[in-house]
């Protein structure tokens, strides 16, 4: 039987519509959501990331725009504009797009952040309260959206062996944490896997859902995954393609073409985990300035 194909598009759509009632109803009380995205450098990847994710904002009524600073920004001229909209009352969240310059160091960038306005998810603070099960906290965009996902495509969690393949800072780790805490969503037995994981495809074989994170261009086979298994494919590598005009083309973590066959549900990619990162980034905005607000 060909395995259920869970639509990331069609779940973000669902939640861009809760978000914008959300918005409507924030701005009849007088509060504007506002988002900034800073973007330190010209990457070209990250330049289409904040455009899509901005065109999205935009689309649900938040407000937002990219503060975009040359890539030879100095540490301290990056925190003082970090400071400026921790302290601006018309930003309520504040994403800083990765990758930062080589000379700008991640974490205290992003530990710079208003914990309050952190809608990534990323500061210590967050982090912790995710650790600690204190729901006042922001989720990590990527693994919260995945939790959406399992939730909206009927994947039960309770019980099931979820095997987390990559234990990076963004994705895997907060997410084995968050599949493995009680209650609904969740109570999972989790394994986290990484590159020095012994006899990988023996353990993501005793999968019932399988999570691909790691970074690696259609590393998984179809011999990785048991029949029926939930796969879900992170993802986003470039794989040299002469035929593509750009030379090379965006492909995740999972063979689709192989794995479909033998899955029982899996994320298409793109088209998956990637609208859902958005879809969360802007739930959580929306999140930060009914915080504000009340
Ligand atoms: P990361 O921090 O570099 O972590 C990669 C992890 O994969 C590491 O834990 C590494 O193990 C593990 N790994 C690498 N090779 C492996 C192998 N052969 N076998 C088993 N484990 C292996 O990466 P990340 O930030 O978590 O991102 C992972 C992927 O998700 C990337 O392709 C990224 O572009 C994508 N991503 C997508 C979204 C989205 O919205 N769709 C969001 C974020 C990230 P070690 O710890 O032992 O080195």
């Amino acid at each position: 039987m060909a395995a259920k194909i869970l639509d990331g598009e069609a779940f973000a759509t669902r939640l861009h519509r809760e978000t914008s009632a959300r918005v409507a109803k924030l701005k009849a009380r007088g509060t504007v959501p506002g988002l900034v995205f800073i973007r330190v450098g010209e990457d070209p990847a990250s330049r289409a990331y904040v455009s899509r994710k901005e065109k999205r904002a935009q689309e649900v009524g938040i407000s937002s725009r990219t503060l975009v600073l040359p890539a030879s920004t100095p540490l301290h001229s990056l925190l003082k504009e970090i400071d400026a909209l921790n302290a601006d009352p018309k930003v309520h969240g504040i994403l800083i797009q990765s990758p930062l310059p080589p000379a700008l160091p991640n974490d205290l960038v992003y530990a710079h952040v208003s914990p309050a306005k952190d809608v990534d998810g990323f500061h210590p603070v967050n982090f912790g309260k995710l650790l600690l099960g204190d729901p006042t906290g922001f989720l990590p965009c990527t693994p919260a959206g995945i939790l959406e996902i399992l939730r909206l495509g009927e994947i039960p969690t309770a019980g099931k062996h979820a095997v987390v393949v990559g234990r990076g800072q963004i994705v895997g780790r907060p997410l084995a944490l968050l599949l493995a805490r009680k209650g609904p969503g969740a109570d999972c037995t989790v394994t986290l896997a990484h590159s020095r994981t012994a006899h990988l495809s023996e353990i993501t074989r005793q999968a019932d859902i399988l999570v691909a994170a790691l970074g690696r261009p259609l590393f998984l086979q179809q011999e990785h995954v048991k029949p029926g298994a939930t796969v879900i494919d992170v993802g986003v590598n470039r794989l040299a393609d002469p035929a593509d005009p750009r030379g090379y083309r965006l492909v995740g973590d999972v063979d689709f073409a192989s794995v479909r066959s033998v899955a029982g549900a899996i994320t298409p990619n793109p088209g998956g985990v990637g609208p859902m990162t958005i879809a969360l980034l802007l739930s959580n905005t929306a999140r930060a300035a009914e915080d504000f607000s009340r």
